[in-house]
């Protein structure tokens, strides 16, 4: 059976906890019957507020981030215990903003997968090459080496609970799209990336999400690639409507 997409929208620093609850009482009557699951990761701060207003409807609320201690001394951090105790489903982790700004290496990236993993947290492990890294023919290894110095030290039971999204950090807020053939033809090389480290049967379960400038007009041509399972989506998913038509259209 072909695996349900996944649309999950990254609303990075935007949106009052008021904000969100609003956004999501309109998207749920929009999608209800929807083919393809929602997720939505707003702010810490608007977390609680999410979660109350995704009671009874088929959208699942996450984070954006965390830290891969359980507690202790890190001010201004959250752990992957507080998420869950909210009622917290997954947690995007990687995520180009966190590598390139906040200069999160792979190594703390793999600390955080491993704690969400403990911690009954559904990771989405973003990877992805830059620019210059394209250009210069570096995104295979550039990829390979997030791929697997995040995925380090998780067993093939624990791999079945990881997302992993391709997100190129060309194509992350500026508006340019990767092909569909480009983006099928990297997810294809991630694909076997899984099967390297793990097997075929976990690569074949394992969902590959494309982000990067996704939209209402290119979710379906991304969408119909063999090897995209469905989408990230940044600053189309602020708007309900145009997130509430993605997630239809995947
Ligand atoms: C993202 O931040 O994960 C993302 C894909 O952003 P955008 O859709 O705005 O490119």
């Amino acid at each position: 059976m072909d695996k349900k997409s996944i649309v999950a929208g990254n609303w990075k620093m935007n949106k009052t906890h008021k904000e969100a609850s609003e956004f999501i009482k309109n998207l749920a009557p929009l999608i209800q019957s929807a083919r393809a699951s929602a997720y939505i990761a707003p702010s810490f701060t608007a977390l609680h507020d999410s979660i109350t207003a995704a009671k009874d409807t088929n959208i699942i609320i996450g984070a954006q981030n965390m830290h891969d201690e359980t507690d202790g001394a890190f001010t201004g951090e959250i752990s992957g215990g507080m998420l869950k105790t909210l009622g917290i489903e997954f947690v995007i982790l990687g995520h180009s903003e966190r590598r390139h700004v906040f200069q999160e290496d792979n190594s703390f990236i793999n600390r955080k997968v491993i704690r969400a993993l403990k911690d009954g947290l559904q990771p989405i492990l973003c990877i992805g090459e830059t620019q210059k890294e394209r250009e210069e023919k570096k995104t295979e290894v550039v990829l390979e080496e997030q791929f697997f110095k995040g995925i380090q030290n998780i067993s093939k039971k624990d791999a079945s609970n990881i997302i992993l999204a391709y997100e190129p950090v060309w194509a992350i807020g500026t508006g340019k799209t990767a092909t569909s053939e480009i983006a099928e033809h990297t997810h294809s090389f991630i694909r076997k990336l899984i099967i390297k480290h793990f097997d075929k049967e976990i690569s074949k379960n394992m969902h590959i999400l494309y982000g990067g400038s996704v939209k209402p007009q290119n979710v379906e041509e991304l969408m119909q690639q063999e090897n995209i399972d469905g989408v990230l989506v940044g600053g189309a998913s602020l708007e309900y409507k145009s997130f509430a038509e993605i997630v239809n259209k995947a």
